[in-house]
């Protein structure tokens, strides 16, 4: 059994089912759990959900569509365009090629247990050559580690308890030195959000705090509460549903005088840069609860702020896997997940992205192939305001990237780009905050095609288009505990101020 192609959206399941093999109900169900033949059983493997299908019988010809659930415990299916009777002979006869055309059904995926990183360490890898990164991707293709943040000259690395012994060995062989940060990540992951209430504590309308991190549920009831606070400057619009359904909310502030110039700030596209939603929940708070006492940049500025742009990946952080990065779609057979900074339509495809749907920069099947990448484009470029400043916050680092990202190459108004980011890391430090580095993203890290801010600066027309990595730059990696998102989402407001106020200017 394998996956013959991927091409958008459409894949081709090839079975070794001879021709004339009859699939009974009672026989899918009894031979559940084993491999051969059935392609109803390739889908129960790969996928738990509804999927409507279309088959081609070779000897008869015949096609047909059918609806199979595997939901449930034993996969179910109903065969339209077919006498019911007939089904399960006719249209399972001689079948060889199944097609997923649709996947029906945007229920939530089957709980899964909890993924544990028991014995997992992050280290930091320093690099010297090209041939060492090499090295690193090898070990990555071998399921031995996994990467985290990191530049040309150094690394952070995840390592599998059962490979440390063997990693560390090849790393001495090639003279590649290392240090470790984390010695065990399950630990940190159990530390660093101590104080979450996320079921407790409503005496103030709402349950979001930032001394904690929270779930979609409870940033999304704090997003409601602005609109009933603050009805003449907070609404809320839901500008698309993701890949399970979850709306994908956008906070609007405004004190509604014509002329004001727009700004977009997101977090979550990564599900795991858990301190991004955080960070864009404390800054709305800020400007909500300090409005009348902003300066004018502030307040004549009207803010499309997404805080959580990627619902169903961030709640399966919470839910099943503290370390999961892309989105939940399941275009790509037996992986899930596409890599939404890599999903943006500007160069997409390029470098820094993969075609392969088990990696973690799969760029998915094309060009805003996803809901949620799609929402926001449809929300900006349908959206006729003069957009001016676009700022994605991720982790980790401590960077303020522009564009480009999809190579070492950087846009004609670079030097302003510059200026204003340069000026921004300025106001973290003066503020007491760490360094951060100022770059285009493609030379300061490495090239990474289907980025968002590539795509709001190459088609969207935004002239400040910006990717800040927030804290930290490696001990807790993204698994930063909770006590930094305050002084983290200070420094990020210092910044924001600086573009906006640029942006006002543009
Ligand atoms: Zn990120």
């Amino acid at each position: 059994m394998q996956i013959e192609t991927w091409t958008s959206g459409v894949l081709v399941y090839k079975t070794q089912a001879s021709p004339g093999t009859t699939f009974h109900r009672r026989a899918m169900s009894e031979t559940r759990g084993t491999v051969w033949l059935s392609v109803v059983l390739l889908l129960v493997l790969v996928d738990h959900k509804r999927w409507q299908v279309t088959a081609r019988a070779p000897l008869t010809d015949n096609v047909a569509e059918a609806l199979i659930d595997t939901s449930g415990d034993f996969p179910t299916y109903q065969v339209r365009d077919i006498e019911p009777e007939d089904a399960d002979v006719s249209f399972f006869k001689g079948l060889t090629e199944i097609k997923q055309l649709t996947n029906v059904s945007l229920d939530d995926e089957k709980p899964q247990s909890r993924v544990l990183y028991t014995g997992w360490q992050t280290w930091r890898v320093y690099l010297s050559k090209d041939s060492q990164m090499d090295i690193i991707s090898q070990m990555k293709d071998q399921g031995a580690v996994d990467t985290w943040g990191g530049n040309k000259s150094a690394i952070d690395i995840a390592v599998r308890p059962a490979a440390i012994e063997e990693v560390s060995a090849m790393l001495a062989r090639n003279n590649i030195k290392h240090e470790v940060m984390l010695d065990d990540v399950q630990r940190a992951i159990n530390e660093e959000n101590p104080t979450s209430d996320d079921d407790t504590n409503d005496r103030k309308g709402h349950r979001l705090t930032w001394q904690a991190y929270h779930k979609t549920a409870v940033i999304y009831g704090y997003l409601e509460h602005l609109t009933t606070t603050y009805p003449n400057l907070c609404s809320v619009k839901t500008i698309g549903m993701s890949v399970q359904n979850r709306p994908i909310k956008l906070l609007k502030i405004s004190n509604g005088k014509p002329g004001n110039k727009a700004v977009w700030v997101d977090g979550g596209i990564h599900a795991r840069e858990w301190i991004t939603p955080a960070t864009v929940t404390y800054i709305i708070n800020h400007i909500v609860s300090n409005f009348e006492n902003e300066p004018k940049y502030i307040q004549d500025t009207d803010w499309y702020i997404t805080p959580v742009a990627n619902p169903d990946g961030y709640e399966f952080t919470h839910s099943t896997d503290r370390l999961w990065r892309k989105n939940r779609a399941r275009s790509g057979g037996q992986c899930a997940g596409t890599d939404l900074n890599r999903n943006f339509g500007y160069k997409w495809g390029g470098k820094g992205s993969s075609k392969n749907p088990c990696t973690q920069i799969y760029a998915g099947t094309g060009p805003f192939s996803e809901p949620e990448t799609a929402a926001i484009q449809r929300f900006i470029q349908g959206t006729k305001v003069p957009w001016k400043a676009y700022v994605s916050f991720h982790s980790y680092g401590q960077y303020i990237l522009y564009p480009w990202g999809y190579e070492n190459a950087v846009p004609t108004d670079h030097r302003d780009l510059e200026a204003v980011g340069r000026r921004a890391a300025a106001a973290i430090t003066a503020a007491g905050g760490p360094r951060y580095t100022v770059g285009p993203a493609g030379s300061t890290l490495y090239p990474a095609a289907g980025g968002s801010d590539d795509w709001a600066k190459g088609v969207a027309g935004f002239k400040y288009s910006y990717t800040i990595e927030l804290r930290d730059t490696g001990r807790f990696g993204f698994v930063l505990p909770a006590s930094y998102i305050q002084p983290t989402a200070e420094e990020a407001l210092a910044a924001l101020r600086v573009i906006v106020e640029a942006a006002q200017k543009a």
